[in-house]
């Protein structure tokens, strides 16, 4: 494990996206030391983001994290699962189809599953499917290529010809039932052209159609317009405004959306007197559907290739969004053949565009100053509208990084959503540049407290030393209540901005005083119509209070990482939390000793011992534990015995006899004070195996290892006693399942 330094991230908070871009996972501690940290933690930690991002993203419709993003996390997790098959779970978002079935309609099973599609990120990963298509079915088929339309699938039923009923994709199990929603859509025909009925198998069966409803682009701009006039959250971009309009309780406000559908698929081809993809669109067309225009039968790699790259030349040209193209096999029969994963059909791919690059002017370099001090140049741009979503805001991380781009205030620039989390500035446009513009340069005081600024040997940022800075007083404040730290829901960024400027708090352990009275009369700073103040009121300070009283009880790890000491990110939390039991034994420690702990080292042991030896510091953890913060390692299983703590388990294969995951196991071990390891050395303990192991029980034989089979395991966890393995003997073991 090599010694990690977390980063000290500002965030750049003005627009909803770049906000919670940058706030967002980066905070979360996803992508700390990711190399370093071993493959069912990070897959785990994947899990998680991208339950949580999707659940933002499908439920919510307002996502946190660009679409590059979240595809790059699902990559990565797809990635690791592959080299890491003893992982897999049946759960995983690899293995199931994203979204979600609200609760406010009607369930809706759907006879067929409505699948995602797999990506091709680019042309070269385009050119790859293709080419197993040709492996798979003996030579190349016409494919169908169809704009990729950025919307929100939908399932239309007709019976005898006539529409009875709607459905979101939901999970792709069950979506919801917005029959009345589509009614409202002007293009969806409510009757069926009755010369198309005729090449229906059975007419009076129900056949159901799928496709996309869409708000074309002006739509989505004047319902924006119209909601930041108002007040109100802006939609990130036209997909979620359509599948945010599509499940609206009061049909009236979907009619007024002004949305539109383009379909393209049926649930059961079958169903059809015809026989490809490219009939069917025909058909749908004669039907009375919207069918997108633009598609192509191609019937080389190349034609394939070539529609790809025009439909990336004239995305900007149409008036609604696409995200890329859909290559489909045309003919039914192969489609068959070719069959589905358990996320998405095998015979058809999407291609996705490359990060879309916008040119805006750079209006300014203001400086943010972050909870440890650190100065970052943040880019104040024209809002430009890159890949759906309005950036007006970008990190320019340092001084060094303005100098090696040469961005300079009053440049055109260019930027781009890249597959990272935040838009990225590539650069200006010399040409552009205005006569005379001088570089940039940062400030020597800090631009929340006037203090000199410095910058450190070897460093990038440059600091505020100040220990009474405003500005690292709020990001300390912000990063405390933060959903990785004591995940105190209610104190977002603008309550504690007001909390601060009322006086109410200035330190972490103000929170802890905090009463309702406090919170409630919070002035809010804004006014609403009748110009009278806005308070926070009874009921949300109410949450507040308990939610603070909550965060309490989450332990030292939380606490180390919320006090926001320079390089003690969420993992080093964890790892100084293994080593000491409390925050007395912390701070006991001498430097020596918590630079030995595994993934800390020389640099980190110093800043944590600087810090937890500042008399104002130790003053606030003082009034913490005073008021009732828990400074003790979190021992969620206090009452099991650690039997087995020193040793180091890896496990493969299925546990069916008691039907437990790998993880949950796992988590059994982990319980009794074991290690769970990915994979097998001499160092292992035991590999717990059950059916179908996989190269790991290979290797535990080749190695000696102790094996264990699943009664083995059963019994060690009913009897916390290690049982008797003669090595030899399971290195002989016939009964044991061959290896994969
Ligand atoms: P997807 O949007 O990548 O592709 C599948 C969907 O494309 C289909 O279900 C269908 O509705 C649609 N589609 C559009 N035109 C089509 C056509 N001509 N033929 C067939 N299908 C067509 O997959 P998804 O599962 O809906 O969503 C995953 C994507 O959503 C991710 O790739 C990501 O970009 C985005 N997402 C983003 C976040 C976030 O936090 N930003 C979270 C979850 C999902």
């Amino acid at each position: 494990m090599t010694q990690g330094v977390e980063s000290d991230r500002n965030s750049v908070t003005s627009d909803h996206m770049n906000q919670v871009q940058t706030d967002g996972s980066l905070q979360r501690g996803l992508f700390d030391n990711g190399a370093d940290i071993d493959p069912q933690t990070r897959i785990e930690a994947l899990r998680r983001e991208i339950e949580h991002n999707s659940y933002l993203y499908y439920a919510q419709d307002q996502p946190a994290i660009s679409d590059a993003a979240f595809d790059s996390l699902m990559r990565e997790l797809r990635s690791l699962e592959t080299q890491h098959p003893e992982f897999i779970d049946p759960s995983s978002p690899t293995q199931r189809v994203g979204g979600y079935v609200g609760e406010q309609f009607a369930p809706i099973v759907h006879a067929q599953r409505m699948y995602s599609l797999d990506n091709a990120m680019d042309l070269d990963e385009l050119d790859a499917w293709v080419a197993h298509v040709v492996e798979e079915l003996g030579s190349f088929v016409p494919l169908v290529c169809e704009l990729k339309i950025d919307g929100s699938g939908i399932a239309l039923t007709y019976e005898d010809g006539r529409l009875i009923r709607a459905a979101t994709r939901g999970d792709g199990t069950t979506g919801e039932d917005v029959t009345v929603n589509v009614r409202t859509v002007n293009d969806v025909p409510l009757r069926l052209r009755k010369e198309s009925l005729d090449r229906i198998a059975e007419v009076s069966s129900a056949i159901e159609l799928r496709g996309e409803v869409y708000m074309p682009k002006h739509s989505f701009e004047t319902l924006n317009a119209a909601a930041i006039a108002d007040g109100h959250q802006p939609f990130a971009n036209p997909r979620n405004a359509a599948a945010g309009s599509l499940r609206q309780k009061d049909p009236k406000i979907t009619m007024k959306r002004d949305l539109s559908t383009f379909i393209y698929a049926t649930a059961d081809n079958a169903q059809f007197s015809f026989s490809s993809q490219w009939d069917l669109l025909q058909w749908l067309r004669d039907a009375g559907f919207h069918v997108n225009p633009d598609v192509a039968l191609c019937t080389t790699a190349q034609e394939v290739r070539s529609f790809c790259e025009h439909a990336g030349e004239k995305r900007a040209t149409l008036p609604y969004g696409i995200d890329g193209v859909v290559i489909k096999v045309n003919d039914f029969a192969l489609q068959d053949r070719m069959g589905f994963t358990a996320r998405a059909p095998r015979w058809a791919i999407a291609y996705k565009f490359p990060p879309e690059e916008k040119t805006t002017l750079l209006r300014a370099i203001t400086v943010q100053v972050g909870r440890t001090g650190a100065l970052t140049p943040v880019a104040e741009l024209d809002p430009v509208t890159v890949d759906g979503s309005v950036v007006s805001r970008a990190t320019l991380h340092n001084e060094d990084e303005v100098h090696r781009k040469d961005v300079r205030v009053g440049d055109t620039i260019i930027v781009r959503k890249a597959g990272d989390v935040i838009p990225e500035i590539l650069g200006p446009v010399k040409s552009l540049r205005p006569q005379g513009v001088p570089e940039w340069h940062m400030p020597q005081q800090c631009p929340s407290c006037g203090s000199p600024v410095v910058r450190e040997q070897g460093e990038a940022a440059y600091r505020c030393v100040s220990i009474d800075c405003p500005a690292q007083a709020h990001e300390r404040l912000v990063h405390w209540a933060s959903r990785d730290a004591m995940d105190i829901e209610g104190l977002g960024d603008e309550v504690i901005g007001r909390l601060i400027d009322t006086e109410r708090v200035t330190d972490v352990a103000d929170y802890y005083h905090l009463d309702e009275y406090d919170l409630s009369t919070l002035d809010m700073g804004r006014v609403n119509k009748q110009g009278e103040a806005i308070h926070l009121g009874a009921t949300i300070a109410q949450k507040v209070i308990a939610q603070i009283k909550d965060s309490t009880t989450r332990g030292l790890a939380r606490v180390l990482f919320g006090l926001g000491i320079r390089h003690v990110g969420k993992t080093t939390a964890q790892m100084l939390v293994a080593e000491f039991a409390s925050m007395e034994d912390l701070m006991a420690a001498t430097e020596e000793r918590i630079a030995a702990v595994e993934g800390v080292g020389p640099i980190i042991a110093q800043s944590i011992v600087d810090f937890l030896h500042t008399p104002d510091n130790v003053a606030v953890i003082d009034r913490l534990a005073y008021a009732g913060v828990s400074m003790k390692r979190l021992d969620t299983h206090q009452d099991v015995p650690q039997t087995l703590t020193g040793l180091t388990f890896v496990l493969t294969g299925s546990l069916v006899k008691s039907g437990m995951t790998r993880g949950d196991a796992g988590d059994k071990l982990k319980e009794r004070g074991a290690k769970v390891t990915a994979s097998v050395s001499k160092k292992t303990s035991y590999v717990v195996y059950g059916e179908a192991p996989g190269s790991k029980y290979d290797k535990a034989l080749a190695l000696g290892v102790p094996v264990l089979d699943e009664d083995a395991f059963l019994a060690l966890l009913a009897s916390d006693q290690i049982p008797q393995v003669d090595v030899d003997a399971a290195a002989t073991d016939t009964k044991a399942p061959a290896a994969e």
